[in-house]
């Protein structure tokens, strides 16, 4: 297993009152390879799940694996792609994946070719010296994708990378990700509160329901055929994810009916 994460649970402290947990006993594992959709609704833990294999916070309880070791820091085999490109405005595309090509200690010999490995990668037909006020949201979008992909990371995180995204710039992102797994076997744990975007991405999704209970479920999505947007099997996901979210939903006291 790539991943493992063993009954983990994390509280955010409180101003005058005692932390209030954000996930609880969560325990799930990824292989290499897989797709893995976390979601649930705002406020879940999805994110808080991310940040922790990312190594950006630690766990209060529980332990959290990579390829066999303890994520102690974030690291460059573990990327994060966020909702916003988060690209350094003063610096032109080529110049924002080479500061990560700088930080990770790649000879400077080899940046040209991988900056243009990872902007064909992400195929955006652009110059790299233009600038981030330049670009609409997906492009700078694949740019932050480009920057992470540049360091080949093991674990590509993403978390609502599309959500800012028009529907149709959004559909074309999701099919580039997609090939990009397919083309390198990148596995990837994507956060998303979009129960057509798990369905439509995922090999696997985990569902989580609202906090403070640490109720969460499982579904596994057969790929064994071409994905599309229209096929019958696509609309049967979608519908057994709704129903598992409605199911964890009874579960939680005082949970107000979410839209979805
Ligand atoms: P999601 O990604 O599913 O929307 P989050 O992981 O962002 O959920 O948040 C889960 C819960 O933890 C929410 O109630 C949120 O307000 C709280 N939370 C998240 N980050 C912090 C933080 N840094 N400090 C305090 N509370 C936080």
């Amino acid at each position: 297993m790539l991943i493992e994460v063993a009954d983990v649970s994390k509280a955010y402290p409180q101003q005058q009152a005692s932390p209030a947990p954000a996930i609880e006993n969560i325990s799930f594992s990824i292989a290499a390879g897989e797709f893995v959709c976390i979601l649930g609704p705002s406020g879940c833990g999805k994110s808080t799940l991310l940040n922790l294999i990312a190594g950006f916070i630690q766990p209060d309880r529980g332990r959290i694996n990579f390829a066999g070791q303890p994520v102690l820091t974030p690291g460059p085999e573990r990327g994060v792609v966020f909702q916003e490109a988060t690209l350094f405005p003063w610096l032109n595309i080529r110049q924002n994946i080479e500061l990560g090509l700088k930080a990770a200690g790649i000879p400077r010999a080899r940046h040209q070719q991988i900056v243009a490995d990872s902007l064909a990668q992400v195929d955006l037909n652009c110059s790299g010296e233009a600038y981030p006020h330049q670009l609409s949201g997906g492009m700078k979008q694949r740019v932050a994708l480009a920057r992470v992909l540049a360091l080949k990371p093991r674990l590509l995180l993403m978390d609502e990378p599309f959500s800012a995204l028009d529907a149709e710039t959004r559909e074309h992102l999701q099919d580039q990700l997609l090939q990009i797994c397919a083309n390198q076997q990148q596995t990837v744990l994507f956060v998303t509160h979009s129960v057509e975007e798990a369905a439509y991405l995922a090999d696997r999704v985990i569902i989580m329901a609202q906090p403070p209970a640490s109720l969460y479920s499982e579904v596994s999505i057969p790929r064994d055929q071409p994905r599309s947007r229209t096929a019958k099997e696509l609309s049967m996901t979608i519908l057994r994810l709704r129903t598992t979210l409605k199911e964890l939903a009874r579960f939680v006291p005082e949970h107000k009916e979410t839209d979805y």
